[in-house]
């Protein structure tokens, strides 16, 4: 059977980063995060791993090709014989025309999983995060909250909100994501490649995940 490829997209607050985790057990396939595998490369210390380095120190972007290459290496690995998930790659059209050329001239399967979560779910739960200045712990509204409302559980001290949780700036990251995902989705939709919208706000990760679960089941021709 040709390998999976499954390349998860998902906006900030999505829970991709959940579902990779799941599927990766249930699917039995590796899990591909770019940034994982940039800092691992890093650490290697190796030839690649040292100009990438020096990119990141400089505060500079990883050139599409390299990171490409690094891709195509880590799908050969053996962990990848069942096939893997992408997540974090690719992030732009060059990326995603330069995987495409890639997975052509191999038996993989490539399947598009778009998270889709309603925006507004996502600003009321980030922004209304609080953190503690003295122990770091983080409490919500919903779920997690503190028993004395902006009091910390554990040291009584008060809560604060990050800087990265206020609304301007979850706004602000949501539509980054929005205006780069677009035409990388419109990218694999326009190949042919399959492409889903799964709904994943306010539905238990256990369940999304069985969800996408049954959906490449389908498309790989598996009875579900
Ligand atoms: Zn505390």
């Amino acid at each position: 059977m040709a390998r999976l490829c499954l390349i998860l997209f998902g906006s900030p607050g999505s829970g991709k980063g959940t579902q990779a985790k799941l599927l990766k057990e249930s699917l039995g396939i590796a899990h591909i995060s770019t940034g994982d595998m940039l800092r691992e490369r890093v650490a290697s210390g190796d030839e690649i791993g040292r100009s990438v380095a020096s990119l990141m120190q400089a505060g500079e972007l990883v050139p599409d090709e390299t990171v490409n290459r690094l891709v195509e290496e880590r799908i050969e690995q053996p962990d990848c014989a069942n096939g893997f998930i992408l997540d974090g790659y690719p992030r732009t059209v060059q990326q995603a025309k330069l995987l495409a050329e890639l997975l052509v001239l191999r038996p993989i399967r490539t399947i598009v999983v778009h998270l889709v979560v309603d925006y507004n779910v996502i600003i009321e739960r980030i922004s209304g995060r609080r953190q503690c200045p003295a122990c770091g712990s983080l409490f919500g509204i919903r779920s997690n909250a503190p028993r004395t409302p902006g009091v910390c559980d554990n040291d009584g001290m008060k809560l604060v909100v990050r800087d990265d949780d206020r609304e301007e700036v979850v706004r602000e990251r949501l539509r980054a994501y929005e205006q780069q995902t677009a035409p990388v989705l419109a990218f694999f939709k326009k190949s042919g490649v399959p492409s889903w919208n799964v709904t994943a706000a306010g539905i238990a990760p256990q369940v999304i995940a069985q969800e996408i679960e049954a959906l490449v089941r389908k498309e790989r021709g598996e009875a579900a």
